[in-house]
């Protein structure tokens, strides 16, 4: 299947490690020139050396704190600047929302969590948008966990602010299919990376339990025996940013080996 993703110009927030590196490096694979963006600038240098091995275009590391308005406009405008003018697929992957008890969490943990996961997306989508439209359209694939329709009272800022980003793919969808800008999510549950290993933690702490305990408890719905690898979900990220889902757009793809329950999910 060609996806088409041959030098296109895509923009991945979240990129130094975890899923959002698997999603640069899918890219890169399909021959996209990856603009990675994320504070670890060492950690970005690495990959962009190995995105421009597997696509054989440029690549580019961009460092920046996306909680930051400013920060997310320099972003786009580096991009751009990079991509000569284009941005044709915006990742929306950057998030970092702790669990935690909710009467032990402080207001500032609320609202610097969301400043990066919430207000980051939204800002990036808002910044790239015109510069899709004058081009004549574009993708926006935002990474959204599951925890939006799976509440736990362990992680609710996770799951309200994902909740709220499902929200925001519909409704930003019907805007930009005035202009050929198709806006989705992916969507997954359990995935092997640093962040699932620290919220394992922060979870069973708040729940009085040991992290053997918590994660046993989290993986026990996953009937395929594991739960989730980067490039499980960077694989259907290549695919919704992709000629191939020409015609697919705001909708939220669950990505769990079949955990969730409800056939509607
Ligand atoms: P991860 O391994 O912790 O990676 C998070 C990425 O976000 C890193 O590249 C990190 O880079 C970047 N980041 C964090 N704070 C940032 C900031 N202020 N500005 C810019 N970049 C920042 O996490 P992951 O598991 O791959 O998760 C990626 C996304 O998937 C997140 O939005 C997460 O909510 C979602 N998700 C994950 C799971 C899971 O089980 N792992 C499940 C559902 C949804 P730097 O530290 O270098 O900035």
């Amino acid at each position: 299947m060609n996806l088409e993703l041959n030098d296109k110009v895509v923009v991945v927030t979240g990129a130094s490690r975890g899923i959002g590196r698997a999603i640069a490096l899918g890219m890169a694979a399909e021959g996209a020139r990856v603009v990675a963006v994320a504070r670890d600038k060492t950690a970005l240098d690495k990959l962009v050396t190995e995105a421009r091995a597997r696509s054989k275009k440029d690549a580019v590391a961009v460092g920046a704190d996306l909680s930051q308005l400013a920060e997310v406009e320099r972003v786009v405008e580096e991009a751009r600047r990079a991509g000569g003018g284009r941005i044709d697929v915006l990742v929306n992957n950057a998030g970092a929302i702790r669990g935690g008890g909710f009467l032990d969490m402080p207001d500032a943990q609320w609202l610097n969590d969301w400043s990066l996961k919430l207000m980051g997306y939204i800002r990036m989508a808002r910044a790239v948008f015109p510069i899709m439209k004058a081009q004549g359209g574009g993708r926006i694939v935002n990474v959204v966990g599951a925890a939006a329709r799976n509440p736990t009272a362990t992680y609710l800022p996770g799951g309200a602010a994902n909740a709220a980003l499902v929200n925001f793919t519909k409704g930003l969808a019907d805007l930009g299919a005035e202009c050929g800008i198709l806006v989705t999510a992916v969507s997954p549950a359990a995935t092997r990376t640093e962040r699932w290993d620290q919220l394992m933690e922060q979870q069973a702490k708040a729940a009085g339990k040991t992290v053997d305990e918590m994660r046993a408890t989290a993986q026990a719905p996953y009937k395929l025996g594991r739960i989730a690898t980067p490039e499980d979900i960077a694989d259907v990220v290549c695919f919704l940013a992709s000629a191939r889902a020409s015609f697919i757009t705001g909708i939220c793809i669950t990505v769990d080996g079949g955990a969730t329950r409800g056939v509607y999910a």
